[in-house]
Order: C-alpha cells, then sequence, then structure tokens
C-alpha cells in the first residue's frame, strides 16, 4: 500500500497524477507488510514524499527520486521520495507526458533498476550485454522472444541510474520501463510486473498492459536509434537508502 506525502505547494491536477501513479502501482504490487517503526512513525506501507518545487530550471536535474529506507527483513521499501524541479514539469505536462514520467519514476521507488544489483540480480555488469536474471521477468521474457536464452537484457548505455536499471529500448521500445520515453502507449508488461515479484513483492499479473517487441521498423518510427537522444528520465538522481532493523 502505498501512501503519498506531499510537501510544499502541489496543485490539485499535479496530487491527482500522483494518485492515480500509486493507484496503478498498488494494483500492479502487494507492499502491505508488518508495522514497523520508522523516525517516530509507524508504517505498513510504502510512504512516498513527494514535491514539486522549482530545482535549477528547464534542463539540468529533473528531480530525484528513489528508496530512502529499506525494512531489514524483506529489504523492500519502506520510504522514498518523489521530488521534481518545476520549471520541467511543466514543460513535461505541455508534452504530455508528465504522467508517464511520474508513474515510471514511482517504480523506482518501488525498487525497479535502483535494487537490483543489491539483490543481485544483475549479471554480465559493465559489458555489453547486461541482464536481469530474475526468474520470474525471465520467464516472461521467454514468452515474448523465446529464442534469446533466458535472461532479459538491460540497457548497456546511459550514465549511472540508467544504464542496468532499465530494460534495453532498442529490443523494448515503448515499454514503460526502458531508459527512455518512447511512442505513445508505454504499456506495462508483464515482464516488467515480473521484475516485482523478482525483488520480493506479491504481484499481480492481471495489472499488466498487453505487450509485444517492436519490430526494427515500429522502433525506427518510434525515433529510437543508437544515437543519444534527449532523455528526461536520466536527469534523475537517485537517493542511497539507508536499512531499517526490524
Ligand atoms: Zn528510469
Amino acid at each position: 500500500m502505498i501512501t503519498l506525502d506531499f510537501t510544499g505547494n502541489m496543485s490539485a491536477a499535479r496530487r491527482a497524477v500522483f494518485e492515480a501513479s500509486a493507484q496503478r502501482w498498488d494494483g500492479v504490487v502487494n507492499t502491505g507488510f508488518d508495522p514497523l517503526d520508522v523516525d517516530g512513525d509507524t508504517l505498513t506501507g510504502l510512504v512516498i514524499e513527494a514535491s514539486i518545487e522549482p530545482i535549477d530550471g528547464a534542463a539540468g536535474v529533473l528531480g530525484q527520486a528513489g528508496p530512502t529506507a529499506l525494512r531489514e527483513d524483506t529489504g523492500l521499501p519502506v520510504k522514498g521520495v518523489m521530488q521534481f524541479d518545476d520549471a520541467d514539469i511543466t514543460r513535461l505536462e505541455a508534452e504530455g507526458s508528465f504522467a508517464d514520467v511520474i508513474l515510471h519514476e514511482m517504480a523506482h521507488v518501488l525498487g525497479f533498476g535502483t535494487l537490483w544489483s543489491l539483490n543481485g540480480l544483475i549479471a554480465a555488469s559493465g559489458t555489453n550485454d547486461p541482464r536481469f536474471i530474475g526468474a520470474a521477468a525471465a520467464r516472461e521474457f521467454a514468452a515474448l522472444l523465446p529464442d534469446d536464452g533466458p535472461f532479459v537484457p538491460i540497457a548497456n548505455t546511459g550514465g549511472a541510474g540508467t544504464r542496468e536499471g532499465h530494460w534495453r529500448e532498442l529490443i523494448f521500445g515503448d515499454e514503460l520501463l526502458t531508459g527512455f520515453l518512447s511512442g505513445a502507449d508505454r504499456p506495462l508488461s508483464r515482464m516488467s510486473v515480473a521484475s516485482f515479484e523478482d525483488l520480493g513483492y506479491e504481484v499481480d499479473y492481471t495489472s499488466a498492459d498487453p505487450f509485444v517487441l517492436p519490430s526494427f521498423q515500429q522502433l525506427a518510427l518510434m525515433g529510437i536509434t543508437e544515437a543519444v537522444r534527449i532523455c528526461d528520465l536520466c536527469r534523475v538522481d537517485r537517493p542511497i537508502p539507508r536499512m531499517v532493523p526490524c
């Protein structure tokens, strides 16, 4: 169960985007667990501190998003932060991608990409072909592409936070959790849902969107090439989470 703790001034319309995102992820993962005392509060789910405030104007950093405190027993997040620059959010709203950016970044707060290394879920780190080795995601990847061997290709380009923290864009295209926002629909695949099972969540596969691998032609039409593109999602800093004893 995700609870949002809004700090600063945020419009009702922007809060609604965060709320809708939390509701979507609540339908994907089951984050209810035994009550835990964190900083004087008794928490039974994940609390995300959310804010949109001036940081450094358009471009520069988009903000920071990620887990800030993990339960020692399960290693799953109990607290997280999503803080964004007002100037960038205004532009994302104009482009129509604000809601998908929030949905994408909330996945990182839940642990997508941010807790993979800690959980030993990455193989061939630092090579041209790093893979996510969780068993559930591997099963779903095999259903998408039976011929490629067992593990899921993850981002092999981009800076820290992008590389090895997303699905590989040139293969998965417009899927919500590649390192770039591409296409118009940005489906959340069963493979993404499975990756949360690999982190230790209970998940609901019926919450996934229909997804098939795009063809090379479809990738090209989405503007996905080897060339480095403008990457909003790369400009998000990740906090380093602390461990909370249970
Ligand atoms: Zn990301």
